[in-house]
């Protein structure tokens, strides 16, 4: 039976009043549709998707029980019955299809961007320009009635819960804490004045909603600041909460203001779940395990070791809508993974644009990008097994097109295959995994090691599709030929080995991994992994430290690197709002010398000669990488147009500018779809 790969995951799980199907719930995320017109239309739509997919339990993004509480202005609140009739649509919608779903209320506090934040004391947030009010007594107190009011709301719109958001720095987790709460009435001060407010919200919630209705509330187990809570704070907290009649314990790690990577992708999978189990021994309600939980075996695992009685996975129901339904019967091999680039997820939130998904375009447009039957099957070549060819391909085929696809290299994956060779980036691996299983289940037909001409193609079929990408841009400049000089694409693909004293030239986002390449081992999924990111991250395996911080020792690096560009200020932010600062933390960590508005002079075997501060200087370095950007292949397009031949262009042959493959996968998709 394919079901009992994966026992405890689905296992169901008796609450008494309700019964959860399997022991997966779809953690909370904004989509960025809550506050559009039509927003609520199309979220109906995304999570009863979601919920035919077989998750046990949704979650929604965080909703506020006032306007104070709002994340922004005009983001999504409920606080009266008349803002009911949208979220009914959604819980039908999911009902319909199967599924459970709670709301989570969300108060932002002092993390609201908005003028009228509130906080247990008026102290700034680092991550935001407003100083919150702080709140009075009775305004705490009608705080308290106000997430009661959203709670029985919650019910009437026909939720099947509420999760109530006490951890990641928003404002209950704001009380709990001296770092945000100097009070000195009866709501700070002692821990047990600090805890009031999360206690008294649940007790209110219950007797709102009564007992059979699902109260879960999100726990802060590691604040990852300092003055943060301590692990026996929130072990005194969480015995309070289960009192106060909470049903289930979603355990949260790190505030948002944190400096310590959570759930990014160089952060080793299931890396929390210990967090989680070391909370087991003293309460009797379900913990839910989170963070980098992205394939069913990470799950199985964290529950059948006994760390968690559910795991709550986000962006992995985001990348695969059926990631449940394809664990249950067997094929996991088909699920697209989520890799944690955070690119088309958090990065788009924080930028104020929609969410979707690098690797599923389709995540948040349900009702407008999806794949229908071709009305006339056609002949499809596809040229170049990159992102953009690899989703055109399965994309065509999923609609019913004959499609071949050619490759020059002997492997698929293209620029995509480099990245995945990038230590903090081996989750990549799995996406070239999800399109190779998926090619052969469409009957893709795969020419590896076939570099096409336009005479191979023209006339031979109903259309062409150009995905050819790109190519390095050589360095123009005096000695770019001396034997030091390496290209990023051999350097990755371990064609040269890497010296010891290595200028890299360009630092973008290529540049910026060439570094982490050059001072990390390669990523094997293996313990030392976990120990490692702990150790350089400062996390308190011991959970005895305030905030679960230890200080960091410092790191001896593999070797001295220097990362370089033209542009003026310090190189290495990286593409990616939510992941640049981590890029930045590691290479000062590793004492890499960041140097920004040079200007390249020459290459000699005394090594590259710049103009660094106004200063000429001679970099010794024994090699030079060449991170230089990159230019498109397209030759053929002119070619095959010459021909008569139907052509497109998608990805990097279209455009190199600004490309990645988040823009290469979404062109080959909405390609497809077109054809
Ligand atoms: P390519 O990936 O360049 O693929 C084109 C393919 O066409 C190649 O395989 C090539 O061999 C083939 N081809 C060319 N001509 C022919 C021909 N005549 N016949 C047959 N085949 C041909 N992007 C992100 O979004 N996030 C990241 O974190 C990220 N990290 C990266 C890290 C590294 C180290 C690198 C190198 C890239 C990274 N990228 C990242 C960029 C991403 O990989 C590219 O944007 C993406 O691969 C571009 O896709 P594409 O399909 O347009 O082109
Ligand atoms: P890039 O981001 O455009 O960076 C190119 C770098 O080369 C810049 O630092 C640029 O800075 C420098 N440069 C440009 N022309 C040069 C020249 N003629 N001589 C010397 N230096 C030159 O390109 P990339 O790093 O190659 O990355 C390619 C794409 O992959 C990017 O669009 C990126 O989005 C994507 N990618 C994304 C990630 C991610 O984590 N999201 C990671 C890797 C790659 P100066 O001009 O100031 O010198
Ligand atoms: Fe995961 Fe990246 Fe998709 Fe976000 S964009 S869900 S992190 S694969």
């Amino acid at each position: 039976m394919p079901k009992m790969q994966y026992p405890h995951l689905f296992s169901p799980l008796d609450l008494g009043f309700t019964t959860l199907k399997n022991r997966c719930i779809m953690g909370s995320m904004h989509t960025g549709l809550e506050e559009q017109a039509q927003g609520m239309h199309k979220l109906a739509a995304f999570y009863a998707e979601r919920a035919a997919g077989g998750v046990g339990l949704i979650v929604t993004g965080g909703v506020a029980p006032n306007l104070a509480g709002c994340g922004f202005e005009g983001s999504a609140i409920l606080n009266q019955a008349s803002q009911l009739d949208g979220h009914r649509g959604v819980t039908e919608a999911v009902h319909q299809a199967g599924g459970k779903i709670a709301l989570q209320i969300l108060h932002t506090g002092r993390y609201a961007y908005h003028a009228n934040s509130v906080a247990p004391s008026a102290i700034n947030a680092p991550i935001t320009p407003f100083t919150p009010h702080e709140l009075s007594v009775s305004e705490i107190e009608a705080t308290i009635a106000d997430f009661a009011n959203t709670a029985r709301l919650a019910q009437q719109a026909g939720y099947d819960g509420v999760e109530i958001m006490g951890s990641e720095g928003y404002l209950i987790n704001q009380f709990l804490v001296v770092r945000t709460n100097q009070r000195s009435d009866d709501w700070g001060g002692s821990l047990q004045n600090r805890q009031r407010l999360a206690i008294e919200i649940v007790r209110a919630v219950r007797a709102a909603v009564g007992e059979h209705f699902i109260v879960i509330f999100r726990i802060s187990l590691l604040d990852l600041v300092q003055d943060g809570g301590t692990f026996a704070e929130a072990v005194q907290l969480a015995k309070a909460l289960e009192a106060a009649g909470v049903t289930l314990l979603n355990t949260g790690i790190g505030w948002h203001e944190a400096r310590i990577p959570t759930i990014a992708t160089m952060v080793p999978r299931a890396a929390f779940s210990w967090v989680t189990r070391a909370l087991k021994a003293h309460v009797g309600i379900p913990l839910i395990a989170v963070n980098r939980i992205n394939t069913p075996d990470v799950a199985e695992r964290i529950l059948a070791a006994g760390d968690a009685d559910l795991v709550s996975m986000a962006r992995p129901l985001l990348a695969d809508s059926q990631f449940m339904l394809k664990a249950e019967q067997g094929k996991s091999e088909q699920i697209n993974t989520c890799i944690a680039c955070n690119q088309a997820c958090l990065d788009h939130v924080f930028e104020g644009k929609t969410a979707s998904c690098l690797v599923n375009p389709r995540a948040c447009r349900e009702t407008e990008l999806n794949i229908e039957p071709a009305a006339v099957t056609k002949r499809i070549a596809i040229v170049g097994a990159g992102p953009a060819g690899l989703s055109c391909a399965l994309s065509a085929a999923q609609a019913g097109h004959q499609v071949t696809l050619f490759e020059a290299r002997s492997e698929l994956g293209g620029q995509f295959a480099l990245a995945q060779l990038i230590p903090s980036k081996a989750e990549f691996r799995e996406t070239l995994r999800y399109f190779s299983v998926m090619l052969a289940l469409h009957q893709v037909e795969i020419r590896l090691n076939t570099r096409v001409s336009a005479a191979d193609l023209a006339g031979c079929y109903d259309a062409v599709v150009l995905a050819t990408g790109v190519t390095a841009r050589a360095l123009d400049l005096p000695g770019a030929d001396h034997p030091s000089v390496v290209n990023y694409s051999d350097l990755i693909a371990g064609k040269v080995a890497a010296g010891l004293k290595v200028a890299i030239v360009g630092a973008g986002g290529i540049g910026v991994d060439v570094a982490d390449l050059l001072l990390h081992q390669p990523y094997t999924h293996s313990g030392h992994e976990l120990s490692q990111y702990l150790s350089d991250w400062g996390i308190d395996k011991q959970l005895n430290q305030a905030g679960g911080l230890l200080p960091v020792s410092p790191t001896q690096p593999a070797r001295e690197l220097w990362l370089l560009q033209r542009k003026k200020g310090k190189p290495g932010a990286g593409p990616g709002r939510t992941t640049g600062w981590i890029h930045r933390q590691s290479l000062q960590r590793n004492q890499v010398h960041l140097w920004g508005g040079v200007q390249y002079l020459r290459i000699d075997d005394a090594g590259l000669h710049l103009i660094h501060d106004g200063v000429e200087k001679c970099l010794p370095c024994d090699q030079i990488v060449v991170c230089a950007g990159q230019e498109s292949v397209s030759t053929l397009y002119g070619e095959l147009q010459a021909l008569g031949q139907v052509v497109h262009l998608i990805g990097g042959a279209e455009l190199a500018a600004e490309l990645d493959a988040k823009r290469a996968i979404e062109q080959g998709m909405r390609l497809a779809c077109a054809l």
